[in-house]
Order: structure tokens, then C-alpha cells, then sequence
């Protein structure tokens, strides 16, 4: 199939009371990992590939893969830009063939942020590409321990949300509820009532970034409460490197395939974490 557009597969998940993993493509390796893992369970998947990340990568080249990847699944497989920083970029991501974009505006004034997004919204939904937008601030993995205290007022606000939503016609929106990018320090303390609050208000797929390190009862809770989508890299990543690690970490051999070898299993491990994760995000209780 050819890539399709984040309603496709999130409204489903809204109606269904379960969400969608997006994890981010950093390479080939990855991307084959995260599709292995989408066949080994049978689900849709949103692969995310953020702005930063774009200064390691040839777009173009991951763009081929990716495309190739979809055609060769009868999964629905959306290609999604992570945190999309400008208008230019995001034109940019639709013409290298990205069927979704998000748009962050969430350090922009809440009026600067309607006028960007609504803008965004126009080119990309003419495009036939959906888009997804910020509201709140969703922490960082510097801010670390002033979470609790610092970032409450940087949650994403009831009546903004409802303007927003209305204002900006999005297809998603990523809410601030205490979820933080990066590694948590401690147990992350979700505002469920606040979480419950924007999905009554807003009426669209809502979604959760700074995935990594929410338990599982955490993540069923936040999907019970409208909770569509829902953002992993951290915990990829560290899988990642604590398999490289112990792989280096074993007594050399110098053998001919010693490298595709432990890449080999760096994938594995990666694709293994992805099945968990899926498993956590459908199948809630
Ligand atoms: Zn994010």
C-alpha cells in the first residue's frame, strides 16, 4: 500500500478506544525493525522522523525506504513529521512525500501559534497531508525535577485548546498533562482529569509525547481518556545502545560479519521493544 494520512489510522484508534505507537526512523535499521514489529502484531504504525534528527539522515534516501516499506505491507504505514519547527520545513517534509506532518508552535504566543498552525493547516491539507499540532509545552529532559513545579503552568489550557481546535482545523492535537520528553526523573504524574477535560472539549485524537517511561497503567489510562497517539524514541534509543554495549563489551573475534552480526541484534533488540510497546498501546484492560 501506498503511505496513508494519520485520520486514516487514528480516528479508528479514537473510536476504538486504543492508540497508534510512533517511533521514530533514525535509520534503515530502524525502519525495519519498527515494521517488522507492526507485521509481528498486525497494526497500523506511524513512523516518525523529527527535524532534529534530519542532520544525520538523507531524507531522500530514507524517503525511497521508507516509501518501499509501505508498498510492501498491507499495513496502513503513515510517514509523520516529528515536531516540525517552521513553515518552510514542513513544505518541505510534504515534498519529500511525508502524508503527515506536525507542526510545533508551542513557544509561540497562543495567537502566533493560531495564525502558524492555521497557515500549516491550509498548505498541508491541500496537499493531503494531516496535520498535527502543540499546545502546552510538553517538558524536556532537561528541566528534569522542576517538572512538577515549572511546567503546571505550561499545561495545555481548556478554553486555548477549544479555540485552537476550533480556529486551526487540525486532525491532532499533542496536550501537556505533566508528559515530558526524554528520560523521566521519577514516575511521571499525569493530570488525568485535565486529560479527560480537553477530550471532551476538542473532540479529536489526542497526543501523547515523552512516552518513554509511562507505565503501562498510565499509558491504558491516558488512552481510556482520549488518548490516540502516542510518541516513543527514548526508550528505542536506549535499547539500542545497551545492546550495542553488551555486544562490544564481549571478547573480541574480529570475525569477517562481527559487525552485521551485533547490528543484527541491535535491530532485534530494538524491534522487541517495539512489539512490547504496541502490545501495551492496543491491548488495554
Ligand atoms: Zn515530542
Amino acid at each position: 500500500m501506498s503511505l496513508v494520512d494519520l485520520k486514516k489510522v487514528l480516528q479508528p484508534a479514537y473510536e476504538g478506544k486504543y492508540a497508534i505507537g510512533a517511533f521514530n526512523v533514525i535509520s534503515v535499521d530502524f525502519l525495519e525493525a519498527i515494521i517488522k514489529a507492526a507485521e509481528a502484531k498486525k497494526t497500523p504504525i506511524i513512523l516518525n522522523t523529527a527535524e532534529v534528527h534530519m542532520q544525520y539522515l538523507d531524507i531522500e534516501l530514507i524517503a525511497a525506504a521508507i516509501k518501499e516499506a509501505a508498498n510492501r505491507t498491507k499495513l496502513d504505514v503513515v510517514w509523520h513529521l516529528d515536531h516540525g519547527l517552521s513553515f518552510e520545513s514542513v513544505a518541505k517534509a510534504i515534498k519529500s512525500g511525508f502524508s503527515s506532518v506536525m507542526f510545533d508552535g508551542s513557544h509561540l504566543s497562543f495567537e502566533e501559534n493560531i495564525r502558524q498552525t492555521k497557515e500549516i493547516v491550509k498548505m498541508s491539507h491541500a496537499a493531503g497531508v494531516t496535520v498535527e499540532a502543540e499546545l502546552g509545552a510538553v517538558g524536556g529532559s532537561e528541566e528534569g525535577d522542576l517538572i512538577s513545579v515549572a511546567s503546571k503552568a505550561m499545561y495545555t489550557n481548556i478554553e486555548q485548546a477549544r479555540e485552537f481546535v476550533e480556529e486551526t482545523k487540525i486532525d491532532a492535537l499533542a496536550v501537556a498533562i505533566g508528559n515530558s520528553h526524554g528520560k523521566y526523573k521519577g514516575d511521571p504524574v499525569l493530570d488525568f482529569e485535565l486529560l479527560s477535560d480537553l477530550k471532551d472539549i476538542t473532540r479529536i485524537p489526542l497526543v501523547l509525547h515523552g512516552g518513554s517511561g509511562i507505565s503501562t497503567e498510565g499509558f491504558h489510562k491516558a488512552i481510556d481518556l482520549g488518548i490516540s497517539k502516542i510518541n516513543f524514541y527514548t526508550g528505542m534509543s536506549q535499547q539500542a545502545l545497551t545492546t550495542l554495549k553488551n555486544e562490544l563489551n564481549k571478547e573480541e573475534s574480529e570475525g569477517y560479519n562481527d559487525f552485521p552480526e551485533i547490528m543484527t541484534k541491535v535491530k532485534l533488540s530494538v524491534q522487541e521493544i517495539v512489539e512490547e510497546q504496541i502490545e501495551i498501546f492496543r491491548n488495554r484492560k
